[in-house]
């Protein structure tokens, strides 16, 4: 393959046996990790699209169009705080403004940091959305980081499409006084009434479990002293579903609980302005394919994505799809997560079969 890094620092790889000018069929994933992370995550996918291109030479097969294999920078957000910054610089699913509002630790804008790198490579921004409407198909393997493929023994499954995801600032204003001077019944205390906001929260996720996950990870209190009465207390919110409606329904029930915990502990709430990404679909010519691809295994599942992944941001403007494999007990972001390797193996002859298949479609 001859190779190139982009602006951001992105690499792909180019197989380009025919010398063809048609749109080429992409594949690959992520190559950094999360701190403390695994060997499998976004590697796997990476490792997946070189293996596939060795098997296309080595077979002798010769594709029509060209095959990029990409190593997508900074899914993770290890770097600037925000994942997927690496495939929206090539997607130009950002703006180069919004980029360079983001600092590493060293605090270094993206561009910066991308100067500071030596590889041979266009100046940073010049690139900027590359990839847009570049790839006739992209194809992002990779590790499911649940449980569900490894319980139910399957070799892969096809992904339908990734979750949508809103965030939400609650927060909750009471009145801040004396820990030891002010009586029980005369408290307003913030963190008496965020706590009781996020078990609510807790657990109309779990009365929906399949449908909806909720999530209060961020939590922040006023003053945060022992010997005061919290007066104000908020989390950040965060829902995941497949249908936006379920994030739709739960956002308005949990408007209202919000509202009732509010009164009985006399505070006062305000829902600040959310993040909406909505839930995407993967492309169904792809997917349909896949399927007919797969007809008649038993090893093959569908599901759908509960994780952001680059091919999301890719999908935007190119037809793409992803294939999981099956993470052994459903450990993902952590030393213990594995992918068995006769398990990859069967996933990579379908990633070439899907990659075969695309390259045939003039
Ligand atoms: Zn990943």
């Amino acid at each position: 393959m001859t190779v190139k890094m982009d602006g951001f620092g992105n690499l792909t790889g180019i197989f380009n046996p025919a010398g063809s000018s048609a749109k080429p069929v992409g594949t690959g994933s992520h190559l950094d990790t999360v701190i403390n992370g695994g060997a499998y995550d976004g590697a796997t996918g990476l490792i997946a699209g070189i293996e596939a291109v060795r098997i296309l030479k080595e077979s002798g097969i010769v594709p029509e169009r060209p095959v990029e294999v990409i190593a997508f920078a900074e899914e993770e957000g290890g770097v600037f705080g925000k994942g997927c910054l690496g495939s929206e610089y090539m997607a130009g699913s950002t703006s180069l403004l919004r980029l360079e509002q983001y600092r590493d630790s060293s605090g270094r804008t993206p561009g910066e940091a991308a100067a500071a790198v030596r590889y041979d490579k266009p100046v940073y921004g010049e690139d900027f959305g590359w990839a847009k409407n570049r790839y006739h198909a992209f194809f992002e393997m990779h590790a499911e980081q649940g449980i569900i493929l490894f319980e139910k023994g399957k070799a892969f499954a096809i992904v339908d499409g990734v979750v949508g995801i809103m965030r939400t600032r609650i927060a909750f204003t009471g009145q801040a006084n004396h820990a030891g001077t002010t009586e029980m019944s005369r408290r307003q205390d913030a963190v008496a009434a965020l706590s009781e906001f996020i078990c609510t929260a807790y657990s109309y996720g779990l009365v929906n479990n399949g449908k909806i996950v909720v999530t209060n990870g961020k939590i922040g209190v006023l003053p945060n002293q022992h010997n005061v009465i919290p007066g104000e207390a908020w989390s950040v919110m965060e829902m995941r579903s497949d249908s936006e409606e379920e994030i739709r329904k739960a956002m308005d029930v949990l408007r209202k609980e919000a509202g009732r915990i509010a009164e009985k502990y006399g505070n006062t709430v305000s829902i600040g302005e959310h993040a909406y990404v909505p839930p995407i679909s993967f492309d169904r010519d792809l997917i349909g394919a896949a399927d007919r691809l797969a007809a008649g295994r038993d090893d093959m599942m569908h599901l759908f994505s509960w994780a952001g992944h680059d091919a999301k941001i890719i999908s935007k403007t190119n037809p793409a799809m992803m294939i999981f494999i099956p993470s052994k007990d459903g450990y993902s972001h952590c030393p213990e997560e594995y992918s068995d390797s006769s398990q990859i193996a069967k996933a990579v002859d379908f990633l070439v079969l899907n990659m075969l298949e695309a390259d045939k479609c003039i």
